[in-house]
């Protein structure tokens, strides 16, 4: 990779914290080094009192722009020139690029997502889903599946912090695009059970289900499965969580987390790059030995 490292190379950063524990730069020099692409992609500790300064950097040194990541997704939009509407209406970005010193956010978390059903052949526009789940991950999938034409979501979540989120989200949605979104109770089972039994789709996007809740899982109860239901998890380790293995088994078809977490690597690397890179790339590089 250093052998690439000229006078004309372009910077990338990931501006998070913590982010010591990021594959994401190893995984994006390896590609870069592989398909020659002029770009290093380093990881820069940025908490959000450092953010504006660190968005100031990226015009000041004419960095090609940067990934956005905890705690900085939301508070990013605020330093940004222009806002795609998946931004504007999820209210977090996880991409910036930097074109003459416009900053452009993006959120390819949610059109990640959208790419990952459409590579498994599934289509779910002009239909119904259920959505758990109203932080960054929901958010972004619930924008993006409004803006390409899911008909109606259900979004469920605990009452919890993220509840007027989620409410505050559902309005944006109604207000701007053609999908109807309503927000229910997660504790509400009479409600989950109905929207599910006419959902196409049941998206799960909380943390439930990965450590330290690796055995626990939002939907306990296998008789709220129906076998012509699809069912995805943002989650991919483990690999097929309690949801996903209970949906299995009542003859759902389901769908993890890796596939979204690599779409969205391949977009974010197309904005920067302008480059299409397979899929199988990325894949390869998340399977080698770091
Ligand atoms: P977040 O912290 O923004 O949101 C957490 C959500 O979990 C909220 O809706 C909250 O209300 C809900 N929640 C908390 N405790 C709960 C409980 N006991 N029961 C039910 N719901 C509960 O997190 P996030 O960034 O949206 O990430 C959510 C999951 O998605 C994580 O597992 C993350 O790793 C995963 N993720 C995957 C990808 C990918 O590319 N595959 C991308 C982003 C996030």
């Amino acid at each position: 990779m250093k052998d690439n490292i000229d006078a004309h190379t372009l910077l990338i950063g990931l501006l998070a914290y913590p982010i010591r524990h990021s594959l994401a730069p190893t995984i994006q020099n390896r590609l870069y080094a592989k398909l020659n692409i002029p770009y290093v992609y380093l990881a820069f500790e940025v908490k959000a009192d450092a953010l504006p300064a660190a968005i100031q950097g990226i015009r000041a040194l004419g960095m090609r722009g940067a990934a956005v990541s905890m705690p900085n997704k939301q508070l990013v939009c605020q330093y940004l020139d222009v806002l795609t509407p998946a931004v504007e209406l999820s209210g977090a970005c996880n991409t910036i690029a930097n074109d003459g010193g416009i900053l452009t956010g993006y959120n390819t978390d949610g059109s990640g997502y959208m790419q990952s059903l459409k590579a498994a052949g599934i289509d779910v526009i002009g239909k119904k889903m259920t959505l758990i789940g109203a932080g960054g991950a929901a958010s972004a999938i619930a924008a993006q599946a409004a803006l390409d034409g899911v008909k109606e979501i259900a979004l469920f979540n605990p009452n919890d912090d993220f509840y007027p989120k989620a409410e505050s989200l559902a309005k944006r949605i109604n207000q701007n695009t053609n999908c109807n979104i309503n927000v229910f109770d997660l504790a509400d089972n009479k409600a989950l059970r109905a929207h599910i039994a006419d959902s196409y789709l049941l998206a799960h996007a909380t943390g439930i289900g990965m450590k330290p809740d690796e055995k626990q899982s939002v939907i306990t109860d296998a008789s709220l499965f129906h076998p012509d239901l699809i069912v995805t998890d943002c989650i991919y380790v483990p690999n097929k969580t309690t949801l996903l293995a209970l949906a299995e088994s009542q003859g759902c078809y389901i769908i993890n987390g890796i596939s979204m977490m690599l779409w969205q690597g391949a977009q974010q690397i197309k904005i920067w790059t302008g480059q299409d890179i397979p899929i199988t790339y990325l894949q390869q590089d998340l399977n080698s030995d770091h």
